[in-house]
């Protein structure tokens, strides 16, 4: 299954494929030009071999002095050659390293920025593997496949040049054999190129699958499902297998078709070269000199034709790390951003005509025509049947997703001419369920104030009532909580997110049904905490009991997106039929 979030595949030239990557290369430049240098070395040196081996068959009948002198020549030329494989791997690897490592900042700071959209679209195990095993491909490939197969392709063209030279007859068949498997090669290169993407796909789809069962492992041990989460994960393979089966084949054509022109060449230079011999048009150090060029094209040859599908890999990684960067960012920065007026307490929110639709569902409308007035400082409750779009107004109004139609203010300046920043800096909100980070609970509470003290967050945890439990914790503040906080309750979860919330101090506190997971103490004691921090600014709330709401200043009852009824909750029982039902049905618990 493709994302629909991201940009299809597009067959695209290889090269124009990698152009993303070239300000990236452009950084790296002194160490790309020093490693250019290096494979130059390279290449002259075993290209030159030949010619070498050559000239020295010739002068067999100088004396040894002579010999000696070009043999210490032959003896540094072999010293440099090793030396310059010593440095090339090495600065190209730096290269490479240098250059996977910015990408993966910047693909990884571009996710951060992406919208919830993106998100309810994508599976984070599939992005994870594009950002380890696809940057991983695309660092071989720069640092290993594609400078072999550049040294690779320079040494069959230099040597292909001096082999003309030496004899041109020969070389014009070599040449034709030659253009015949290149021609081959490359319709089995746009196969196996298809094969590729869909492979570096499957892998990824394999990581997201079995990410996401082990996020959840323990709601399948629950429900005994081990053997068939195991049977699909088994089958994931068995197409992937499948799929080998048929690249494997291909690519194995690729390389029968460079031997069987490698060795034809031989045989044929052989053939040509003995008989040009007989005819006396031909030397035996000059037979020696041009066979050994084809050897070493031959094998060259050979090594770009083993490097191909690397190369494609390599190429293709670079695609599916650029689709992340090239998808768009939807919620963005104003280009002229305005700035709040100043506030003491909170902030008044308003909604005109708002109408929304999510991404993924275009054609269901969440929101009609949504209106809402809500003053600053003001307690409001929003109330209505589950699916009628309360926390789809949350997500509306911290800018998670942008209306398609109709305004949404703070302070009467609509959100959307305010820096994301300074927008989310307004909210705070406790979520039914919250989200908490493998890491210690200290840190959990200061998520969103990381300059807060040890004593502010215990202030903070105190009026929350979590202090308590947090102390009995076997590292206090310091215990590590686990994977989405694993080792503490739901009712634990939900006060160290009410804690966090205290910390930021925000302007407009939003909370989601944040005492739905509390048994009635627990509720008491944190419904407590919420009517403190609730002091000085507005609260939107959305009460999954009414008990809870009923002294708010103005109760919104929502259903099927539209507001149906606003008021207080006297007013409200003997004039909405909605809320009465909701309200004994609350009775009757
Ligand atoms: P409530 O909080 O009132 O129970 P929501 O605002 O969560 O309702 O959801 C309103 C409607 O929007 C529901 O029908 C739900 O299925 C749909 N919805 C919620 N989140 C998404 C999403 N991320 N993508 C698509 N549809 C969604
Ligand atoms: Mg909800």
């Amino acid at each position: 299954m493709r994302p629909a979030a991201l940009t299809s595949p597009r067959e695209r030239g290889a090269l124009r494929q990698l152009r993303p990557l070239y300000p990236l290369l452009w950084e790296q430049r002194g160490r790309l030009a020093l490693g250019v240098v290096l494979l130059l070395v390279i290449t002259a040196l075993s290209v030159s071999a030949p010619l070498v081996v050559r000239a020295m068959l010739h002068e067999v009948n100088q004396p040894w002095s002579q010999l000696i002198t070009w043999l210490f020549w032959v003896a540094s030329g072999v010293l440099l050659y090793a030396g310059a494989m010593w440095g090339a791997p090495l600065v190209l690897r730096q290269m490479g390293d240098a250059v996977v490592v910015k990408l993966k900042e910047q693909v990884f700071a571009h996710l951060l920025r992406l919208s919830p959209a993106f998100y309810d679209q994508q599976q984070s195990g599939e992005l994870l593997s594009r950002l380890s095993e696809d940057a991983f491909t695309l660092y071989r490939g720069l640092s290993t496949d594609v400078p072999t197969s550049a040294v690779g392709a320079l040494t069959m063209v230099l040597g292909g040049v001096l082999a003309f030279w030496l004899n041109p007859t020969l070389t014009a068949w070599l040449l034709l054999g030659a253009l015949l498997t290149f021609i081959f090669m490359g319709w089995l290169g746009r196969t196996l190129r298809r094969l590729t993407r869909q492979q570096q796909q499957m892998v990824a789809e394999q990581s997201a699958f079995a990410q996401e069962r082990l996020a959840t492992m323990k709601t399948v041990q629950a429900y005994a499902q081990e053997a068939r989460v195991a049977s699909t994960y088994a089958q994931l393979h068995q197409k992937f297998l499948a799929q080998r089966w048929r690249y494997n084949c291909t690519f194995g054509a690729m390389i029968a078709a460079a031997a069987l022109l490698q060795y034809g060449a031989y045989v044929l230079v052989l053939g040509v070269g003995l008989w040009q011999m007989q005819q006396g048009q031909l030397l035996l150090p000059d037979l020696i000199a041009y066979f050994v060029y084809v050897a070493i094209i031959g094998s060259s040859f050979q090594q770009v034709a083993h490097l191909l599908p690397f190369l494609q890999t390599a190429a293709g990684a670079t695609e599916r790390l650029f689709e992340i960067l090239e998808t768009p960012l939807t919620i963005t920065n104003p280009t002229r951003p305005r700035s709040l007026p100043s506030a003491k307490g909170g902030r008044a929110v308003g909604f005109k005509g708002v109408e929304f639709a999510y991404p993924s569902r275009p054609e269901r409308l969440v929101t009609q025509g949504l209106n809402l007035t809500v003053p600053a400082n003001a307690r409001v409750a929003l109330v209505g049947p589950s699916g009628a779009g309360k926390t789809t107004v949350f997500q509306l109004l911290m800018r998670a997703y942008d209306p398609q139609r109709g305004q949404i203010t703070l302070d009467g300046v609509p959100v959307k001419q305010l820096r994301l920043d300074d927008l989310r800096a307004q909210f705070a909100l406790v979520s039914q369920d919250p989200v908490i980070f493998a890491t210690s609970v200290l840190e959990n509470i200061r998520f969103g104030r990381t300059n807060a003290t040890q004593a502010q967050v215990e202030t903070a945890a105190k009026a929350a009532f979590a202090h308590d439990f947090i102390s009995k914790l076997p590292k206090g503040y310091q215990t590590l909580v686990g994977e989405r906080g694993v080792m503490l309750s739901g009712g634990e979860r939900q006060r160290v997110a009410i804690a966090r919330a205290i910390l930021c101090d925000p302007k407009v506190l939003l909370l989601d049904e944040a005492t739905s997971s509390l048994d009635s103490h627990a509720e008491a004691m944190v419904q407590k905490a919420l009517d403190r921090l609730m002091v000085g600014r507005t609260t939107l709330v959305i009460a999954h009991r009414l008990s809870t709401v009923q002294d708010a200043d103005l109760i919104v009852v929502l259903d099927g997106g539209r507001v149906v009824a606003q008021g207080t909750h006297k007013q409200l029982l003997k004039s909405c039929a909605l809320y009465r039902v909701l309200a004994a049905r609350q009775l009757r618990d």
